[in-house]
């Protein structure tokens, strides 16, 4: 579904991403971590042309990003973000911001934009907050707000960068939960957290990226007990 063939990416000078090779399948569910400044967020970034790389090539459903607002559109339609500050409007309520982009991108009536806002709203369990305004709620609300908006554009794979990580310790479970949930209902996912149960839980593959390369990957299971890199040692002595 997602390819990345030899992507390279610079800010100016500085040398972010280094001949990134990446595919991930239908329904694959991908962990990405590494250290702080190792280019997860710029990778999942390029997926949605969030950033532009300098060469090699992204493919995303049939689709390559080729800079055009056409291929650029494809993509971004077919491919939900999540991010660490859940970028909700804040003078929309929480139920205006999961219609708006179905019927501003895809153009949907409002009546068909409402129920499947409402549908996701439940689904995240928070069906009954719709009317309220995104400062009202807690962060893993709003986070999962944030969620249930990106699936009201009935995306085909969702990249979450450290959706947990401003949360409050007591709201990172509700939202790794609503996680977990789609990734069991077969959602194709690339997320960048640093929360491990949530690999060994879920994760098909995990990542490890270290000065804008790929360094390491394998199943969970090898990946903790025996990763073979010294960086990937290093990297987990720390986190676990
Ligand atoms: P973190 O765990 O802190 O989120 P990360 O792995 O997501 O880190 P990136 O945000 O992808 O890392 O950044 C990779 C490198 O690119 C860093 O050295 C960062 O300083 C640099 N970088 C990121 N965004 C920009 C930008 N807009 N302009 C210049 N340099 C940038
Ligand atoms: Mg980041």
């Amino acid at each position: 579904l997602i390819r990345m063939e030899n992507v390279e990416k610079y800010y100016g000078a500085f040398h972010a991403l280094k001949a990134v090779n990446l595919t991930v399948r239908r329904g694959e569910k991908i962990v990405l971590c590494g250290p702080s400044g190792s280019g997860k967020s710029t990778l999942i970034r390029c997926i949605n042309h969030l950033e532009t790389i300098r060469s090699g090539r992204i493919e995303v459903d049939g689709t390559t990003l080729d800079n055009t607002p056409k291929t650029v559109d494809a993509v971004r339609r077919e491919v939900g973000m999540v991010f660490q500050q859940f970028n909700l409007f804040p003078h929309m309520t929480v139920l205006e911001n999961c219609m708006l982009a179905p019927m501003r991108v895809r153009k949907v009536s409002r009546s068909e934009a409402e129920a499947t806002a409402r549908k996701y709203l439940e689904r995240v369990r928070i069906g009954n907050q719709a009317d309220k305004h995104p400062a009202q709620l807690s962060g893993g609300q709003q986070q999962r707000v944030a969620i249930a908006r990106a699936l009201c554009m009935e995306p085909k794979a969702m990249l979450f960068d450290e959706p947990t990580s401003a949360l409050d310790p007591e709201m990172v479970k509700e939202v790794l939960d609503t996680m977990v949930g789609l990734a069991r209902d077969g959602m194709t996912m690339i997320c960048v957290t640093h929360e491990m149960g949530f690999a060994r839980q879920v994760a098909d593959r995990v990542i490890f990226m270290s000065d804008g390369a790929i360094i390491e990957e394998g199943e969970p299971e090898a990946f903790f007990k025996a990763p073979k890199h010294e960086r990937t040692r290093a990297f987990l002595g720390e986190i676990l």
